[in-house]
């Protein structure tokens, strides 16, 4: 059955799974959604009790790609992506206490979150450019975590040139590392001598630069691509139907940036999964606090944080919840971003603010309580945990009922925030043992000025699809 997408702001034109797939952003600026939601009954969601994590992937998210990838092929790709995580269960729970859950989304190549969602995209996209005889050329800023997880995900695919551009000095040394040390000479790290905010100006510059655009065939890879959060529906039903769905109700804390992760657990609840509360957790950038506390969604300056992951300004993916609570009115969400791109600001209607905090809560921490929530998780539960877990544990302790389960998602290994984890316990977490190579491995990047020309430069002169072109 054929799935198309729409655009949250109406103006783009409707695509299928695999054109939304390599577009990322919708042609109008608007975030791409399925038409309809796809939904699987109560006997499904039973059956995936005690299935591998690659077999419940495949069954969550075949409705999506509705046939544009057949499904053998997305089944290996499914065993695949998710056979290379160090644990069997590959998003294990972990009891707390009573009715208290985490769930460690960290086993992972890169130890974060984003591999679950960065490991079946990947091959999603070499597949489609495979079938296409086409070739794509990656460019994208991090600030640490996004960076490694793509780098990792798409190295070694010969359709595909990778330019993740990062802010020199200003990421972790493991966060570096992992993206300098593939060995891969079509994968390039560059170092760029700015902020984070500087990579992404330029990263935005040459997205609007159509001739470069076009030629190098340019693809993104960041947290509004649709197939992400896709990816990320599957962990809620597997957590969900291990804690007694579909007979029971479960609620969910997620540490909460770019409202990818957490959407997909909204996108589980709209699928048939009993989901009960989905709380939002975030660091002191707070707008999606404040926007459920106050019904205006108002920008602030973005404060560091010991969870930089979630430091963010603008939560890009909140426009599909926006979309969906104001019944898809396609001219009312245009309306509202027009509002923020020109006062940075818009008000949440009143009905639907009140759908919005029918299916969420939220909370926020500050950092002292972030530090206070990793010495007491090593104290009562006898556990590590890294800074953006911290802030997710910290707000589910506040939001968790007796009688329902309460999920709280692990987003990265303590070993990725070590200094943190070290300030609040003591403790030095320890890498796994596949990683203990990193350290010793050699590094190779370019470090380039803050300035989009030499960026591009770089770039056309490196990109294989350029060479071929010019070959011919
Ligand atoms: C990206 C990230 C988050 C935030 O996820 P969103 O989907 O952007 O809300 C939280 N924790 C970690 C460790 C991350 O890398």
């Amino acid at each position: 059955m054929p799935v198309k997408y729409v655009s949250s702001r109406g103006e783009a034109p409707a695509l299928g799974f695999v054109d939304v797939l390599l577009a990322g952003l919708a042609s109008d600026g608007g975030l791409y959604v399925p038409e309809t939601w796809p939904k699987l009954g109560a006997d499904a969601i039973a059956a995936f009790a005690g299935r591998p994590y690659a077999e419940v992937a495949f069954e969550v998210v075949r409705p999506f790609v509705g046939g544009d990838i057949d499904d053998a092929a997305l089944a290996a790709m499914c065993r695949d992506a998710y056979g290379r995580f160090d644990h069997p269960a590959v998003a294990p729970l972990t009891e707390l206490e009573p009715n208290f859950w985490l769930l460690e989304l960290f086993h992972g190549p890169t130890l974060a979150f984003k591999d679950l969602a960065m490991q079946l995209l990947a091959r999603m996209v070499d597949h489609a450019l495979k079938a296409r005889r086409a070739r794509i050329t990656i460019i994208g800023a991090t600030s640490g975590d996004t960076g490694g997880a793509a780098i990792e995900a798409f190295r070694g695919k010969d359709n595909i040139d990778v330019f993740i551009l990062f802010p020199h000095g200003r990421v972790s040394p493991i966060q570096q590392r992992q993206m300098t040390t593939t060995g891969d000479p079509h994968v390039h790290a560059l170092a760029i001598d700015g902020s984070f905010d500087d990579c992404q100006a330029i990263v935005k510059k040459l997205f609007a630069d159509r001739d470069m655009r076009a030629r190098l065939a340019l693809g993104g890879v960041n947290s509004i691509n649709w197939a992400r959060i896709v990816a990320q529906i599957v962990y809620y039903f597997t957590a969900a139907v291990a804690l007694g769905a579909p007979k029971r109700q479960v609620d969910f804390t997620v540490p909460t940036g770019n409202f990818g992760d957490i959407f997909a657990g909204y996108a589980a609840k709209r699928m048939g999964l009993p989901v009960g509360r989905l709380v939002i957790a975030t660091n002191q950038n707070d707008i999606l606090a404040r926007t459920l506390a106050t019904g205006r969604y108002t920008l602030a300056d973005a404060v560091a944080t010991r969870s930089p992951s979630m430091d963010i300004q603008v939560s890009s993916n909140f426009e599909r919840l926006l979309f969906e609570v104001n019944g898809r009115d396609a001219g009312a969400v245009r309306g509202m971003m027009g509002e923020l791109a020109k006062s940075g600001s818009f008000a949440v209607a009143p009905d639907a603010l009140a759908k919005i905090k029918a299916d969420f809560a939220a909370g926020r921490t500050d950092e002292a309580e972030t530090l206070a929530t990793i010495k007491r998780a090593r104290k009562e539960y006898g556990l590590l945990v890294d800074p953006h877990t911290a802030v997710g544990l910290a707000v589910a302790g506040r939001f968790k009922r007796a009688d329902t389960p309460m999920v709280a998602l692990a987003t990265a290994h303590p070993a990725k925030f070590p200094d943190a984890v070290f300030e609040a316990t003591g403790e030095r977490p320890a890498l796994p043992a596949r990683l203990s190579t990193l350290s010793s491995a050699k590094e190779n990047y370019s470090r380039l000025a803050n300035d989009a020309g030499a960026v591009k430069a770089f770039i056309e002169s490196h990109a294989r699809t350029v060479r071929a072109e010019e070959k011919a």
